[in-house]
């Protein structure tokens, strides 16, 4: 589960996040919706503690994650509590960042051995399980320069499920591709979305696929959540005056 409670982030001058109060359940399937500089990225940015917030207090399964408890008192987190937290999240971003330099299969093997401890072996066995499920089996070998957008953003999915992470990230995913390879990736998240126990925040603006495979969407603006709502309500009849103007121009 995720809950933000109060967070305030600021870049300078200028909030990004305004108090605000968002929250995900454990195996629930959100999307995040809303314009430019809303603040969606920031919320995930914040969740792979990529961002530090400025005040409030952000939990990640129960436990805060810019903090913890020191004598019953929230202090700044410790690096080892940082690394601890990191480990139950995993993200894929717009720009696949996969590593330039590496094989398909050592983009994926990388963080599984360094971070968890697995063997080159065990490392290798887990990687090929994703790939298969990605349905790049026989791009292993390949470096990323040599596949298409699709099939980049796909491995860089199997490099974040090989963490085994309980919460997965998707900050629009798909709109770095070319419209013909959008197919395979929603696809594969369609997969995902599946899983029970995966808890799935996704950041995107294929309104359609949203409908499709959220529990709830979040329509956010100016660092705050207007409005959220199961997706047949959201899209078919929002409550705030910001939400239909921007489902407007979608729809
Ligand atoms: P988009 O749909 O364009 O991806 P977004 O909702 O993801 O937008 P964020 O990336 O969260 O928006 O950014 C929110 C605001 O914070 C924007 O105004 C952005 O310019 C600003 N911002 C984000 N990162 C930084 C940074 N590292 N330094 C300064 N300002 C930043
Ligand atoms: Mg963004």
């Amino acid at each position: 589960s995720i809950a933000f409670h109060q967070v305030t982030k600021k870049f300078g001058d200028q909030v990004v996040l305004d108090q605000l109060d968002f929250c995900v359940r454990k195996g629930e399937k959100v999307t995040i919706i809303g314009p430019s500089g809303s603040g969606k990225s920031t919320v995930l940015r914040i969740l792979m503690t990529l961002e530090n917030i400025n005040a409030g207090t952000v939990y990640v399964d129960n436990e805060p994650l810019w903090h913890e408890y020191q004598a019953e008192q929230l202090v700044p987190a410790s690096e080892a509590h940082l690394r601890q937290m990191r480990k139950k999240m995993g993200m894929v971003f717009q720009q696949f960042n996969l590593f330039p330099h590496m094989s398909v299969l050592r983009n994926i093997t990388e963080a599984p051995m360094h971070v968890l401890g697995l063997s080159k072996q065990e490392a290798k066995e887990r990687a090929l399980a994703y790939l298969e499920l990605v349905g790049l089996m026989d791009h292993k070998d390949k470096f990323p320069s040599q596949l298409s957008g699709g099939q980049q953003q796909r491995v860089a999915i199997a490099r974040a499920l090989a963490m085994r992470p309980k919460i997965l990230l998707f900050d629009e995913p798909t709109s770095a591709l070319d419209p013909e390879l959008v197919g395979e990736v929603l696809q594969v998240i369609e997969q995902l979305s599946n899983q029970q126990d995966l808890t799935l925040l996704l950041v995107t603006h294929e309104m359609q696929f949203a409908k499709d495979i959220s529990d709830r969407v979040c329509f956010f603006d100016r660092g705050k959540m207007v409005e959220e709502a199961p997706p047949q309500e959201l899209f078919a009849a929002p409550k705030q005056a910001r939400t239909r103007d921007f489902l407007a121009n979608f729809m």
